[in-house]
């Protein structure tokens, strides 16, 4: 399966930092065998989608709805039109902040479909669910009211990031991961059949140049979501190498 490198730029980036996009998208020009994609703010999709093409631009976030009375809101729609390819949806520091529900998630997955976007469904125990032995439970529940019916691997990612992980520069062992992606390639394959197979399920919590090929290397990793190591292309770009 074709990886998928994608940077989750979060609330940071002005007009000055398209230079940093720029240097991104020239720097994974030459690997045409990774799918990769960079996810910035509402701010910045225009600009970028319009000047750089050798990667998928996204938003980190959609309202469910087409449009309305919904103040501060983007709909997928306004992400299409502003020339995105994809979204981020559930991202755990929404779950928490903006206390985004499953249903809500699913909501959103489906307004990307209606869009004619894709969507990075995000699932992720925190530190103390894992402690308390729940991560699994935790992980497979997120994942089954999270992701609609209508999943495909045509147009949805599954993202598993471990909250805890998250910004901390701490990784789950290789044993953690591979189990974890297994349960939810298990997961997908029992609910969508053979698509189920298809679905890439992208590892995410300070994935870095360092570490990326041993975690990329695991069954069922299908590729990363990558925060901090994707504000810069000389972090990013090792990462991009490590999935060709
Ligand atoms: C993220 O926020 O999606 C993420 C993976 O962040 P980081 O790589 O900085 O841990």
């Amino acid at each position: 399966m074709r990886k998928l490198i994608a940077g989750n730029w979060k609330m940071n980036g002005l007009q000055a930092e398209l230079a940093d996009i720029a240097a991104i998208a020239d720097a994974v020009s030459a690997h045409l065998g990774v799918d990769t994609a960079l996810c910035v703010p509402a701010t910045l999709i225009q600009t970028a989608a319009t000047r750089f093409a050798s990667m998928a631009i996204g938003g980190q976030d959609c309202h469910m709805a087409v449009s309305g009375a919904h103040t501060g809101c983007v709909s997928a729609e306004m992400l299409a039109d502003a020339g995105a390819k994809l979204t981020i949806v559930g991202h755990s520091e929404r779950r928490a902040a903006q206390g985004e529900s499953d249903a809500d998630i699913r909501g959103k997955a489906l307004a990307a479909k209606r869009a004619g976007i894709g969507a990075i469904v995000c699932v992720g125990e925190t530190e103390a669910e894992r402690d308390a032995g729940q991560a699994e439970a935790i992980v497979l529940g997120q994942l089954a009211g999270s992701l609609p019916d209508e999943a495909a691997s045509n147009w949805l990612s599954v993202a598993y990031e471990p909250v805890w992980a998250i910004g901390t520069g701490r990784i789950p062992s290789v044993e953690d991961v591979a189990a974890m992606h297994a349960a939810i390639r298990g997961a997908l394959v029992a609910r969508f059949g053979e698509d189920g197979a298809a679905i890439r399920i992208l590892y995410g919590g300070s994935m870095n140049g360092e570490n990326a090929a041993s975690l990329l290397a695991i069954a069922n990793v299908d590729g990363g979501l990558i925060g901090g190591a994707s504000l810069k292309a000389e972090k990013f770009l090792p990462i991009v190498q490590a999935a060709a």
